[in-house]
């Protein structure tokens, strides 16, 4: 596609006229749901901006915005993971029911497992987790060493639930990315290392975002094992409720608890205080439950078969994104922590026919600019060349989309020291910058 005569310096796919985000601003009111859905503030918000769409019950489009969001985030998480030995793989989605009859989880499961036959009559479902799926892997390699232990495997795919009630848009969804890691150890003293050193690489990670996570004990429900945290985002519309003392280091989810909630149990001195949580990230010790089933077993030091220690961890991707914009957002305007914005500077031309008009060239310009001086910023610049609008209403629009950095190019480019507008959303400021200065900046 040949760029538009007007911008020669910025490819169509930095134009903000280009963009494929549907975006209804101005015309969807606060209430916005699909049908018989309960909504929030980022599903409205997300659905406002293009970002995303309902399909059917609990099942969205990912519009492109939202695509380099995940990408982004995504990567964090890979780095993250990573870093602590963590090997990504892609397991498939369509799941035997032969391996959930075999850990008796296919009737426990109930009604929330995704199930279809194939031609043949055979029985599967969609994957809502992966226990069963990778230790049947781990089961299959009989050379595995105690060398080679521990042994972190994870995947960042779709995952299926019939949710009894999805709603409030990605943070409860029947189809939904999930980041979820198994670990294999040679003792349980071995396991909950690894288990420790996951939960750490879950806090780098939420403090990277800047999302102040709780890390609380919690039930290990249909998964299963003995020990377990969640990653909690404080949140109005979070479903968990959640105890942390204001003395000690103690904090639960009330699923685990007695039923005084009132006295510390840890400490026995502080006093409890209650807040609602969204559930970002969940970690399970696991034990032998599924190793022994399905006999992922490894020659340990004497070279005699012995089997793994487990551990298995979750991190909702879409539920993490929507939870961030769900609390950090202001009911106009999307904020996103800025690791993750799907763009990160939005450059403002003048209205054509306006005194500033020929300040437009200098915006192209900049555009190329950064890109040419700042590679990390290449592609995450856009031209608002709507230019038949109002400085104004893009303005406007520019800050309900929440690009981190908006540069607004009028009469002062055009002076012999040309000095840009830039508004930095995150502390709401506004600065006069040479174009050095922006570079420095950004
Ligand atoms: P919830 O209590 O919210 O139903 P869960 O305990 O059933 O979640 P886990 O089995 O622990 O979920 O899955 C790991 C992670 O996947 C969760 O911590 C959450 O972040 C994410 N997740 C679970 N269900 C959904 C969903 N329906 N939509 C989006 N993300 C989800
Ligand atoms: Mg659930
Ligand atoms: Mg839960
Ligand atoms: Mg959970």
């Amino acid at each position: 596609i040949p760029p538009s005569n007007h911008c020669r310096h910025v490819g169509p796919a930095l134009l903000v006229s280009r963009l494929y985000q549907p975006s209804n601003l101005r015309d969807l009111g606060p209430d916005s749901r699909l049908p018989g859905e309960m909504s929030c503030k980022s599903q409205r918000l997300m659905q406002q901006a293009g970002l995303i769409h309902p399909s059917n019950p609990g099942c969205y489009y990912y519009l492109p915005a939202t695509v380099r969001s995940m990408e982004k985030l995504v990567r964090v998480i890979d780095q993250e993971m990573q870093a602590i030995g963590g090997q990504k793989l892609d397991m498939p989605s369509l799941c035997s029911a032969d391996l959930w009859k075999t850990s008796e989880r296919w009737d426990l499961m109930g009604k929330e497992l995704f199930c279809l036959k194939d031609r043949h009559g055979a029985d599967y479902c969609l994957g809502p987790t992966h226990e069963e799926v990778v230790t049947t892997l781990v089961a299959h390699q009989t050379t595995l060493s105690y060398r080679q232990l521990p042994l972190l495997l994870y995947q960042i795919t779709r995952k299926f639930r019939d949710e009894p009630k999805p709603k409030f848009g990605l943070l409860r969804g029947r189809e939904f990315y999930m980041k979820d890691m198994y670990s294999f150890d040679v003792s349980e003293e071995a396991a909950r290392e690894t288990y420790d050193s996951v939960c750490g690489a879950y806090a780098r990670l939420f403090a990277r975002l800047g999302l102040r996570c709780v890390q609380v004990q919690a039930d290990t429900g249909n998964i299963g094992g003995t020990l377990s945290h969640e990653f909690q985002l404080p949140a109005d519309i979070g479903e968990d409720r959640v105890l942390v003392c204001g003395s000690c280091s103690f904090a639960a989810n009330t699923e685990t608890l007695s039923p005084d909630r009132t006295n510390c149990p840890q400490c026995s001195t502080g006093t409890l205080v209650e807040s609602k949580g969204i559930e970002v990230g969940h970690t399970f010790y696991l034990g032998r439950k599924y190793s022994q089933i399905f006999k992922a077993t490894f020659s340990n030091h004497q070279n005699k078969p012995a089997v793994t220690e487990m551990g298995c961890y979750g991190l909702g991707v879409t539920r993490i994104l929507a939870a961030a914009i769900e609390v950090m957002s202001t009911e106009e305007a999307i904020r996103w922590p800025g690791l993750i914005a799907p763009y990160q500077v939005c450059v403002l031309p003048p209205k054509k026919g306006s005194k500033a008009d020929e300040a437009a060239v200098q915006a192209e310009q900049l555009v190329h600019t950064v890109g040419q001086f700042l590679p990390r910023l290449r592609g995450e610049v856009v031209l608002d060349d709507r230019t038949q609008m109002t400085i104004g209403k893009r303005l406007k629009d520019a800050g309900r989309l929440g690009y981190p950095y908006v540069v607004v190019v009028g009469q002062a480019a055009l002076e012999e020291m040309p000095k840009f507008e830039v508004i930095c959303q995150q502390t709401g400021e506004t600065m006069f910058l040479s174009k050095d200065g922006l570079l420095d900046l950004l």
